[in-house]
């Protein structure tokens, strides 16, 4: 173990043609290494692991090289070169300015760049995570920068391009590093294994690959863990096992058991899968990934799009064809919803469960969410207009206490078969003064408080019946406030387009939990009491399906506006004034006044 040298260290490449994964770039620093026009600064941008610093390096040693090869790489041999190996030489240096980003240490290195090299042409100065530098050290370098001696070359490393300040960017030979593919990655790895003598399983690499998300620093290092791990004998089971990842082959399970519509099945393999320790939103997410895999898959031209072997790719491609890219795109979009959900959700396996109930939904109706709403509501206008006409003919005669209770909301829900038309009329005359007077028409406002439980009361009825979703049962879950809140907007944006406004008007609206099942709504004013209205009974049947619980109840409350004097039009106040001393009508007359 004395001897043992981490792979990351031990397999960095030596000349550029050991680089993997970034050939342009090594090819155009090669090319202007032979025509000898090399710039003074360059700026190596990329991710971290993909090799900026090891590229930095090779090029420093390259262009000291006294006898470098035809192909423009190091000879290895002469002086300059082995004094690099042996890591003596002079000619480069580095600072990480991560850690060193004050003023102190860049007038260090600027003592540096005055001397010129004992061996070879150039003096390379390679500045790690340059972004990181304190502006007062950024200031002090960029002088050098700008008139450098001729035998230095800046090189400036960052993860961060856009933290990287004009006048440096303007000032360097930009290079941006790639994100490396898996597949070269695996390829290295392959390399690696056989010159350590460990064997190993493909769809390991694979994994260990997808893991390092493009970096080769980080393949290397986990790829030794997992090697310790395994005891020299790397296999597919144990990488997913010590690196926690989980099984691709459970999301392949999943999209069967929703073509199957097997959803008992898909509520198990989600037990199982948390079951095993997995955290459900990282299952969300991978799921969202399989997704998307499928998309790119189920097209001959983005399959390439899929970082994985080739067995694999076939296997994305076969499932594909068993889905619509319909269904596929709403899919992604509940499960990132889900996702975007999950940390305010205080019951997140309900939430998750949910989502897949919903995915599996999301295939045989297409474009079930949206569609359900939207010939849902159709409805509710046609049963508006037709309480308008029955109302009528009741009122004379009521028979029951529940039609009696339901003419109330009815005929408040008449009015908006143009909802459009009563916000310009509140506008135009102010809330102050178009509120009271539908209002004085409708009810005396004394009786507000008992209305609304009448029409809670009156709906209930109505609603009592099971809905299609719920198809009998009776289902009384407690939800917290919360979970009803989120329920509650995730239902107004479910809402179809010509819904918006009503929507946005109720998403300020903070449901609360009652006695009894109840919701409590409180509604700022007649205006938002009949937006609710035009959703209620949807919303309620969405909030008992979601939350389940098939006793929930609306209780609407429609809070007075106060009549604030701040809300007075100059009328309104003339008005007042008159009522209050007639008199001012003379003095108007007299003055000729008029009002603006
Ligand atoms: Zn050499």
């Amino acid at each position: 173990m004395e001897n043992y040298i981490v792979s990351a260290r031990k397999y960095r490449p030596a000349n550029f043609g050991q680089v993997v994964g970034q050939n342009f770039l090594t090819q155009t620093l090669k090319n202007a290494i032979q025509s000898g026009k090399l710039a003074h600064a360059f700026l190596f941008c990329g991710p971290r692991g993909v090799g900026k610093t090891t590229c930095a390096r090779i090029f420093a040693k390259t262009i000291n090289c006294l006898s470098p090869t035809d192909a423009m790489e190091a000879c290895g041999q002469c002086e300059s070169c082995r004094a690099f190996d042996e890591g003596r030489s002079f000619t480069i240096h580095e600072l990480d300015a991560a850690s060193n980003n004050g003023v102190d240490e860049i007038r260090a290195l600027i003592e540096q760049v005055q001397v010129p090299p004992q061996i070879g042409k150039y003096k390379v100065f390679i500045i790690d995570e340059v972004h990181m530098l304190s502006s007062s050290a950024f200031n002090a370098f960029l002088k050098t920068l700008e008139e450098p001696p001729a035998h230095a070359i800046f090189i400036l490393a960052t993860t961060e391009k856009h933290k990287i300040l004009p006048t440096i960017l303007s000032r360097c030979q930009t290079y941006d590093f790639k994100r490396m593919e898996v597949e070269s990655i695996v390829a290295h790895l392959r390399g690696v294994a056989k010159a350590e003598n460990i064997t190993v399983e493909d769809q390991a690499l694979s994994v260990i690959a997808q893991k390092a998300d493009g970096g080769m620093r980080d393949a290397l290092s986990i790829f030794d863990q997992v090697a310790s791990f395994s005891g020299g004998n790397i296999t597919y089971a144990q990488t997913i096992a010590h690196l926690n990842v989980l099984d691709s082959e459970y999301f392949f399970r999943v999209v069967e058991q929703v073509v199957e519509q097997n959803i008992p099945g898909l509520m198990l393999t989600l037990n199982d899968i948390l079951q095993r320790g997995f955290d459900a939103q990282h299952f969300v997410g991978g799921l969202a990934a399989h997704l998307r895999s499928l998309l790119v898959a189920s097209n001959e031209q983005t399959l390439m799009l899929i970082e994985a072997s080739d067995a694999e790719r076939k296997r994305y491609a076969e499932q594909a064809k068993r889905v619509n890219a319909k269904f596929l795109y709403q899919a992604i979009k509940l499960c990132s919803d889900c996702d975007l959900n999950y940390r305010m959700s205080s019951n997140k396996r309900l939430l998750v469960e949910i989502t897949l109930i919903e995915v599996a939904q999301a295939l045989t109706s297409g474009d079930a969410a949206a569609q359900k709403v939207r010939t849902a509501l159709r409805p509710i206008f046609k049963r508006a207009v037709q309480a308008q006409s029955s109302a009528t003919s009741s009122v004379a005669k009521p028979t029951t206490a529940t039609v009696q209770a339901n003419q109330l909301p009815q005929q408040r829900v008449i009015q908006p078969p143009t909802p459009i038309a009563k916000p310009t009329a509140e506008k135009t005359g102010g809330p102050a003064m178009g509120v009271p007077h539908t209002f004085s028409l409708k009810r005396p406002q004394n009786q507000s408080a008992a209305m609304s439980s009448a029409t809670t009361m009156g709906n209930y009825a109505q609603l009592s019946a099971p809905t299609a979703e719920v198809a009998g049962m009776e289902l009384a879950e407690s939800f917290t406030k919360e979970v009803l809140g989120y329920n509650w907007r995730r239902f107004l944006n479910s809402l179809p387009k010509e819904h918006t406004a009503t929507a946005s008007r109720l998403k300020n609206i903070i449901p609360e939990i009652g006695d009894n099942h109840a919701i409590i709504i409180n509604l700022d004013g007649e205006y938002v009491s009949q937006c609710f209205e035009q959703i209620r009974h949807e919303a309620l049947d969405y909030l008992k399906l979601n939350l389940k619980n098939t006793k929930l109840h609306f209780v609407a409350n429609i809070l007075e506006l106060k009549k604030s004097p701040l809300a007075l039009t100059q009328r309104e106040q003339w008005a007042l004034l008159l009522k209050k001393n007639p008199m001012a009508a003379e003095l108007k007359e007299m003055f000729k006044l008029e009002l603006v």
